[in-house]
């Protein structure tokens, strides 16, 4: 049997981070992961990471064939088709990559910098003695055969899956459900047009509640004619097929006549605030497992590889002191949620108001500018959602009969400003939870 000092489930963007940052420090570390080696990073997902994030975590570019397109920025349909938010700018410039060459390059570098890769192998449970995660039981899909690893800190980087988490005992304090509407089920395919799209340096999504209700459609292009389209729905009561809604409202359009499939799939995101607590005692939770994905585009990527560098930075500081217990973990929780989480939250108020507007809404609030482009462009960015509601534009909705629209979304803005705020004064140590729940519990049931 063997024991490590770090256990990393899923060898995703997140669990590669963790993998190569911990061994960078001089961890032993090991990678499990239910795929084979070669297929490690072919995920179903949109391919676009934003150039931010790769400055942000001293990734370098990707280049050559992992790179299937340079983007200048997004473009936003409304409902009705005539307002378009031409989005572009520093935070907006981006690539689409080829998914599978990317994770390869991660998982490289992790195992360059020292971790050790079990590929298909399946993680089953993580084996608790005296309160502590010690590490897991795998089956090896080669040979069927099950086997116990044991390391100092397991880290749940296993995706939406969560296979770690969802098998936490209630008095590790970390949350083991997720609200099934707080997440996206998305069909995407990758099929190579007749001609190549306007404007291809641009990702463009669609905003139509009646074709996707609660998320959006999108089309990225990527190398030559090639494009990246799908669509996503909430998961909210009676959704539609997201698979039928791409066939029947986008793929019968007159750009996708004669285009060549050549790949289609499915993938749920957790669109939400991130989890409370991503620690306790020997375990960490990243990545989609932790809900670490921006709740208004679905964007994982950045967030999950950022989530995986801060436990891989915190990590080799907690062991040198003896158990990793929850307190000395909770550096990752005030780490993460001061650079992602508190943003997050905020837009987390911000996408339930859009997933309760109604395609008029969306059509007025964007003809008429409601919130602007560049304010677009601040809330993916920084996370606040300002507001430009002018004495005209306020005389305007009265006009149209539609001032409780307005209404509410001053009441959305000044609840995304305030839950904000709550995170980002996340309790210094876990002893102050309870009171911090609460605060964030107020906003909520308001
Ligand atoms: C359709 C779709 C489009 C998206 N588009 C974008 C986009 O354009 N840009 C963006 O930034 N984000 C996008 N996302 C989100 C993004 O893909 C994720 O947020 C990101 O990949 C999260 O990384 P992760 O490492 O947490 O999980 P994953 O990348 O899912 O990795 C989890 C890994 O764990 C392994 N695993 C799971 N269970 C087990 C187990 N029991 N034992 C062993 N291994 C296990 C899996 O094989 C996998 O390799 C999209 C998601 C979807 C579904």
């Amino acid at each position: 049997m063997n024991k490590f000092d770090v256990i990393v489930v899923g060898a995703g963007t997140a669990g590669c981070m963790a993998a190569r940052t911990a061994a960078k420090a001089g961890l032993s570390v090991c990678l499990i992961d239910y795929k084979r080696a070669d297929s490690i990073g072919d995920k179903v997902c949109g391919d676009a990471i934003g150039k931010h994030h790769f400055d942000n975590l001293g990734l370098a570019y990707p280049k050559g064939d992992e790179l299937e397109r340079t983007i200048m920025g997004i473009e936003v349909y409304s409902p009705d088709m005539e307002t378009v938010f031409k989005l572009s700018g520093e935070g907006l410039y981006g690539f689409i990559v080829d998914r599978r060459l990317f994770g390869q390059r991660l998982l490289k570098e992790a195992m360059d910098a020292g971790a050790m890769l079990l590929d298909s192998t399946q993680v089953i449970e993580p084996i608790i003695e005296d309160g502590f995660v010690r590490g897991v039981v795998a089956r090896d899909r080669k040979t069927n055969g099950k086997k116990k690893i044991l390391g100092s800190v397991t880290i749940d980087a296993s995706g939406c899956s969560a296979v770690i988490r969802r098998r936490l005992p209630p008095e590790m304090g970390i949350e083991t459900t997720i609200d099934k509407r707080d997440e996206v089920i998305c069909y995407r395919e990758i099929r190579i047009l007749k001609n190549e799209l306007e404007e291809p340096e641009y990702c463009k999504i669609y905003l139509n509640v009646n074709i996707a209700p609660g998320g959006y459609y999108w089309i990225f292009p990527k190398r030559g004619s090639k494009v990246n389209v799908g669509l996503g729905v909430a998961a909210l009561a009676n959704f539609p097929n997201p698979k039928d809604q791409l066939y029947k409202f986008v793929l019968s359009g007159e750009i996708f006549k004669n285009s060549i499939f050549i790949h289609g799939g499915g993938g749920i995101v957790p669109t939400r605030r991130p989890l409370d607590s991503f620690v306790s005692n020997g375990v960490v939770v990243i990545g989609d497992a932790a809900c670490n994905v921006n709740p208004i585009h679905g964007g994982g990527i950045g967030p999950s590889m950022m989530a995986g560098k801060i436990s891989g930075e915190v990590i080799p500081d907690v062991l040198e002191t003896g158990e990793p217990t929850v307190e000395k973990l909770w550096l990752i929780n005030i780490r993460y949620m001061k650079t992602y989480g508190a943003k997050q939250a905020g837009l987390d108020v911000f996408r339930l108001f859009l997933q309760s507007l109604s395609n008029e809404d969306i059509n007025y609030g964007m003809k008429y500018k409601i919130i602007r482009e560049d304010d677009v462009l601040k809330a993916g960015i920084e996370g606040d959602v300002r507001l430009n509601i002018t004495d005209a534009t306020r005389r305007l909705f009265m006009g149209l009969g539609r001032v409780s629209f307005l209404r509410k979304l001053y009441k959305m803005a000044k609840k995304s400003r305030a839950l904000k705020k709550i995170y980002e004064e996340y309790p210094l140590s876990p002893k102050n939870m309870p009171e911090w729940k609460l605060k964030i519990k107020s906003i909520w049931e308001n």
